[in-house]
C-alpha cells in the first residue's frame, strides 16, 4: 500500500510537537526552546480568537488589497492551446489548456509575503512585544517585515549577509526608508544561511521584548505550522474562486518553492482533494547536473537546517550548500518540513525548472497577458505550461510582480 493511500487527511498536521510525518521538530540550543513554546501557545490561543482573524482579515482588505483576483489568462491559454494542436492534429481527445492565475502580485508590495508579516505582526503586539527581528536573502522578506513594522510602529532590525547586501541594494533602501535597521552579517558566505544562524542566535538574548518573523513555511515548532496559517487565505479564495468562475475545482495547481510558502498557502485548502493535482517547482538554476541549484527535493537530502529536520541541500558531513538560482527568492538552502513530508507521502509532485525556462514563461506571460511576473513565479508558470499536456485547467499561484527584476532580466537578455 502507497504511504498516501494510508492517509484519510493531509490537513491534520503537525503534531502536538510538531512533526509532519518524519520532519519538523524543534532542533534549537536550550535558550529558545521556552520562548518557541510560549510562541506555540500565544498562536494556538491567538487562531482560537475570532477577533484575532477579524483584525487579521481586515487589515489584508483595506491594507493588502485582497481577496487578490483569479485571473483567466484567455490570450497565453489560446496560444498554448493551438501549439498543441498543430502537434496532435486531429488527434480526437484534443486538449485546449485553459491556464488561471491567483494573482499575488496584486498585494501591496507586489507578492504574498505581506500575508504572512501582518499575521506574525499582530501575534507580536498581541504578546506584548516592542522589537521585530527578522532575516532576509534577496530582501523580499526584509521589506515585508518593515513595511508591516511601520504599519504598526514596532522597532525593526534586519539580518543580511553582507554579499546579499551588496547584491540587492534597491531592497537594503526600502527597508532603511521604511524605517528599519540592516544589520550585516559577516560569518560564513555572507548569505541568507548565515543569516538565519545569526537571527536565532540575537533572538536568543532579546526575547523578552522581541519578536522574530521567520519569513516562510521553515524555521522550527511553531513557525511552520503559524506561517502556513497565514498564507492559507491564498487557496481559501483560489477554491471559492474556481467554484465560482470556472465551475469547479481545477485539475492541477503549480507554485514555485523556494521554502515554500506561498506553495503551501494554496495547496492546503486542496490536499483532501484527491483529483487535484498539486506540483511544486524548485530552482534547477543551470541544470541539476551542474550543481548551480535550489532543489532541495529533487537533489538534497534529509538534514537539520533552521531550527528543523526537512530536505536540505549538504555535503557529506553536513555543511550546508550555496543553492542558486536566477530569481533569488528561490535560493534557500532547504525546503519546509511540510513539503518534505508531502513528497515523502505523495501527495505534492516535485518538478525543477531551470533559469532559461523561467526567463521564457516570463517573456510568455508579458506579451500575452500583460503581466509582469516575479522571476520566482515565472518558474510555476513554465511547469504550468508542460503541465498543459496531461491536464486542461491548470491554476498557478503568480507569487508576485516582477519590477524588482528588470534590470536582472534586462542585463541577462542582452547578454544572450
Ligand atoms: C520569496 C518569494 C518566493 C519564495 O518563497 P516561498 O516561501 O517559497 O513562497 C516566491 N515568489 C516570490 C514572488 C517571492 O517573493
Amino acid at each position: 500500500m502507497s504511504k498516501r493511500s494510508t492517509i484519510t487527511n493531509f490537513t491534520n498536521y503537525p503534531d502536538a510537537c510538531g512533526y509532519f510525518g518524519d520532519f519538523g521538530g524543534i532542533y534549537v540550543g536550550e535558550t529558545l526552546m521556552t520562548p518557541l513554546l510560549e510562541l506555540k501557545s500565544a498562536a494556538g490561543a491567538a487562531f482560537q480568537d475570532e477577533h484575532f482573524w477579524l483584525e487579521y482579515h481586515e487589515l489584508l482588505r483595506q491594507y493588502v488589497g485582497r481577496e487578490s483576483p483569479c485571473y483567466f489568462a484567455q490570450r497565453l491559454s489560446e496560444h498554448l492551446s493551438n501549439k498543441r494542436k498543430n502537434f496532435v492534429r486531429n488527434s480526437s481527445n484534443d486538449i485546449s489548456a485553459k491556464i488561471w492565475l491567483k494573482r499575488e502580485d496584486l498585494n501591496h508590495t507586489g507578492a504574498h509575503k505581506v500575508n504572512n508579516t501582518i499575521g506574525q505582526a499582530l501575534l507580536a503586539r498581541r504578546m506584548g512585544k516592542k522589537k521585530l527581528i527578522a532575516e532576509t536573502g534577496a530582501g523580499q522578506h526584509g521589506v515585508a517585515t518593515a513595511t508591516v513594522a511601520a504599519l504598526f510602529g514596532f522597532e525593526c532590525r534586519v539580518f543580511m549577509g553582507r554579499e546579499d547586501i551588496r547584491r540587492q541594494q534597491p531592497n537594503v533602501q526600502r527597508m532603511e526608508l521604511l524605517g528599519a535597521e540592516v544589520v550585516s552579517v559577516n560569518s560564513g558566505t555572507g548569505t541568507l544561511k548565515d543569516a538565519m544562524n545569526e537571527t536565532l542566535r540575537y533572538w536568543s538574548e532579546v526575547v523578552n521584548d522581541t519578536f522574530y518573523v521567520v519569513g516562510t513555511v521553515a524555521g522550527p515548532d511553531p513557525y511552520p505550522w503559524m506561517v502556513r496559517e497565514f498564507q492559507k487565505v491564498i487557496g481559501e479564495e483560489a477554491r471559492r474562486q474556481m467554484l465560482d468562475l470556472a465551475g469547479g475545482l481545477p485539475d492541477c495547481i503549480v507554485a514555485a518553492v523556494g521554502g515554500g510558502s506561498n506553495a503551501i498557502g494554496i495547496f492546503y485548502p486542496f490536499l483532501n482533494d484527491d483529483a487535484v493535482e498539486l506540483v511544486g517547482v524548485e530552482a534547477a538554476g543551470k541544470g541539476l547536473a551542474t550543481g548551480e541549484h535550489a532543489a532541495s527535493i529533487n537533489a538534497g537530502s534529509i538534514g537539520v537546517l533552521h531550527g528543523a529536520k526537512s530536505m536540505l541541500l549538504q555535503d557529506q558531513d553536513g555543511q550546508i550548500h550555496e543553492a542558486y538560482s536566477i530569481s533569488a527568492g528561490l535560493d534557500y538552502p532547504g525546503i519546509g518540513p511540510e513539503h518534505a513530508f508531502l513528497h515523502d507521502v505523495g501527495r505534492v509532485r516535485y518538478e525543477t525548472i531551470t533559469d532559461n525556462e523561467a526567463l521564457e514563461a516570463f517573456q510568455m506571460l508579458c506579451k500575452f497577458e500583460g503581466i509582469i511576473p516575479a522571476l520566482e513565479s515565472s518558474h510555476a508558470l513554465a511547469q504550468a505550461f508542460k503541465e498543459t499536456e496531461k491536464y486542461r485547467t491548470i491554476l498557478v499561484c503568480l507569487s508576485g510582480r516582477g519590477d524588482k527584476d528588470l534590470q536582472h532580466v534586462k542585463e541577462i537578455l542582452e547578454k544572450k
